[in-house]
């Protein structure tokens, strides 16, 4: 059997009071494309600072590829590559000097600085090699941040939050890249608030909620398990009826999403409609997404800003 690429063992990470993490239990094959959903303070960041041997669990362990995080931090780091949530770095380096100086913590000599090279390449950041790092702008310090935890080709890569706030020919630069290297048999941890991102690029995802995991499965499987369909109806100048209110998705410029828990609610939509004199230009009936199990799962939008 081979050595999963990570091993979660009933993690609890308490900060004073909070219940950060409340036993998680979890397993990631090697060569998996794997999503950490949830809402805003669900514990994805601790989880994976704790991967990193960044944070020390209040109990429970954890294994990258074999190697304990606590007993064996040195093993369990080289094999990991973290791409942070936050924008830190060392303002003193430019983007090569500190991705030499990073592979170099990694043990990499001169024998690595092909791959640094495809690696500054592959996002982007051939123009900026020579830039100090605090000139960049936020776009190009993500790229840097990515280039830096990608920089010893480690087998495991935990991505938090790559994307936020980044514009689209980053986010398809990356993309790419990504796919490639787990092509290339590496496993991939990705957290994203855009599930639609989650639905294109995951095998397999788990939903977190209050530092649980409230749901674990191939993204087919979450998929296909959910009766509901979404009613898209385009209504022009005209508002919805209130008394449609309850089944709103979304609505936008005259065009309203209805969540159905069963196709009888068409008729009652469009009885409604009928009644309050409003003209229906469009409709479609579409299939729930990831978006719609999150949802049901975790009782928020997925992108839901939390109030802090
Ligand atoms: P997520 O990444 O899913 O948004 P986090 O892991 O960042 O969630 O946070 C989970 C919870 O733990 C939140 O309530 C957050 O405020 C709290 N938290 C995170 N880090 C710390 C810390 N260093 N000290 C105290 N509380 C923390
Ligand atoms: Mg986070």
């Amino acid at each position: 059997m081979t050595i999963p690429a990570i091993q979660i063992n009933n993690i609890h990470k308490q900060f004073g009071d909070l219940q950060a993490l409340n036993g998680i239990d979890l397993t990631i094959n090697q060569g998996e494309f794997f999503g950490l959903l949830g809402p805003n303070g669900a514990g994805k960041s601790t989880l994976i600072n704790v991967m990193a041997g960044l944070l020390k669990p209040t109990q429970g362990n954890v294994a990258i590829m074999g190697h304990d995080t606590v007993n064996a931090y040195q093993a369990a780091r080289m094999a990991l590559g973290v791409v942070p949530q936050e924008l830190v770095f060392d303002p003193f380096f430019n983007v090569r000097e500190m991705l030499r100086f990073q592979a170099g913590y990694f043990g990499r000599g001169r024998e690595n600085d092909v791959w640094v090279d495809e690696v500054i390449e592959s996002l982007g950041l051939t123009d900026k090699a020579h830039t100090n790092m605090r000139k960049l702008s936020g776009g190009m310090k993500r790229r840097a941040l990515i280039a830096q935890a990608l920089v010893h080709k480690p087998p495991v890569i935990v991505l938090d939050e790559p994307t936020a706030g980044v514009d689209v020919e980053l986010r398809q630069m990356l993309w790419q890249f990504i796919k490639r290297l787990n092509k290339d048999g590496h496993t991939i941890i990705l957290t994203t608030h855009y599930l639609e991102e989650a639905e294109t690029l995951c095998e397999r995802v788990a939903m977190m909620k209050d530092g649980k995991i409230v749901a674990l499965d191939t993204t087919a499987n979450l998929l296909s398990k959910l009766p509901g369909k979404n009613l898209r109806l385009v209504l022009g100048e005209a508002t919805l009826p209130t008394t449609l209110f309850p089944m709103l998705k979304s609505g936008q410029n005259g065009v309203f999403t209805l969540a159905l828990t069963e196709l009888s609610q068409i008729e009652f939509a469009l009885s409604e409609l009928r009644k309050a004199n409003i003209a229906v230009q469009d409709m479609q009936l579409i299939e729930a997404d990831l978006e719609d199990v999150f949802m049901s799962l975790v009782g928020v939008h997925a992108n839901e800003k939390a109030i802090a």
